[in-house]
């Protein structure tokens, strides 16, 4: 039995969550589960289908992006995943134990149109205060030297200097998702399940917001006092929402 078992188990399951909410086409999409103790993450192989694939199919991966498990090639997008959580979870200690990325139709859509997604309402506001940031186009430069690790990059710069004519510096613990330029949604959370819960919010909020420009071109964010009662309501110190507090 592999020590890595259960990591490729909850990876492998958060994998089948993203047909199952219908956030990518094909093989497109990609989920991975990081065990910080170990310093490992598993993430799903390139380009097998999801009705094929199996917990044991799962890559097992290092921080330096070393392979140390597995027979398959791991997705094309695993040097992101590895600055991620090399830098917001080791470096910056955030918790995050899982990353999705995807094309999801209508996020990609904002990510496409290099707009951040604006604050509209408190389905948005139940998870993140902030417009969800769209960083950059990547350079021409980064493209060609290395482009999945400074996709990787290029969020991280975004979260620690901000993002020029956007917002100033965020704390990945609090804004979990981003969106990448002419590229799509990179999302993250406590858990790989949790990520790609995130993951389904930011589609469903990229959608909402989308619908509510078409019925009122000149919609107004959500005050700040409704943002603010309806993320403390569910996070910070004094959380009530559900059945015992935080979440
Ligand atoms: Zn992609």
């Amino acid at each position: 039995m592999s020590v890595y078992a259960s990591l490729k188990e909850e990876a492998w399951a958060a994998n089948m969550e993203i047909p199952a909410r219908g956030l990518a086409l094909y093989t497109w999409g990609n989920v991975s589960a990081f065990d910080p103790a170990k310093g490992v993450f598993a993430i799903k192989p390139s380009g097998v289908p999801y009705p094929e694939l199996k917990a044991e199919d799962m890559v097992v991966v290092d921080m330096e992006g070393k392979v140390v498990e597995g027979k398959l090639n791991p997705s094309s997008d695993t040097p992101t995943h590895r600055v991620l959580y090399r830098e917001f979870s080791v470096a910056d200690g955030a918790k995050i134990g899982g990353i999705i990325h995807t094309h999801s139709t209508h996020a990609t859509a904002w990510a496409q149109a290099c707009r951040p997604i604006p604050l509209f309402g408190t389905t948005h506001a139940d998870h993140i205060q902030t417009p969800v940031p769209c960083a950059p186009y990547l350079s021409k430069e980064a493209v060609e030297r290395d482009y999945e690790t400074e996709t990787g990059n290029l969020i991280v710069k975004a979260f620690r200097e901000g993002i020029p004519g956007q917002c100033g510096p965020m704390n990945p613990k609090e804004v979990t998702m981003v969106l990448v330029g002419g590229h799509g949604p990179f999302v993250w959370g406590e858990t790989a399940v949790k990520a790609v819960y995130n993951g389904a919010v930011l589609e469903e909020t990229a959608r909402m917001a989308l619908l509510t420009l078409q019925a009122n071109p000149a919609a107004a964010p959500l005050p700040a006092y409704i943002v603010d009662k309806h993320y403390l309501r569910k996070h910070g110190p004094n959380a009530y929402y559900g059945q015992g507090g935080a979440h």
